[in-house]
């Protein structure tokens, strides 16, 4: 019945649910933490600390771009402030 419905919904999951999904990396948030998404599917996912795939829900998107929105500014702060440093060291 639901092949009828939805022909390509379930035979893109049951390629996925076959061979396991095969997800790229779409974001990297920081060091520890990635998002990815299925090139068959379109299911997005995250890891957790401990490394695991979870299901990238919007609370944790939000979560992520918080993380990374840090990450970007920690970066830069590093640099600028390297780079005073090595201004004042030359
Ligand atoms: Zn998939």
């Amino acid at each position: 019945m639901l092949y009828y419905i939805y022909p390509k919904l379930v035979s893109k999951n049951y390629r996925c649910s076959w061979f396991g999904h095969q997800y790229v990396l779409t974001q990297k948030v920081n060091s520890h933490f990635q998002e990815f998404e299925c090139k068959h599917c379109k299911s997005q996912v995250t890891n957790d600390s401990r490394g695991n795939k979870i299901i990238l829900t919007e609370e944790l998107k939000e979560i992520n771009k918080t993380l990374h929105y840090l990450h970007i500014r920690n970066e830069f702060v590093n640099h600028f402030y390297n780079r005073q440093k090595n201004r004042v060291t030359n």
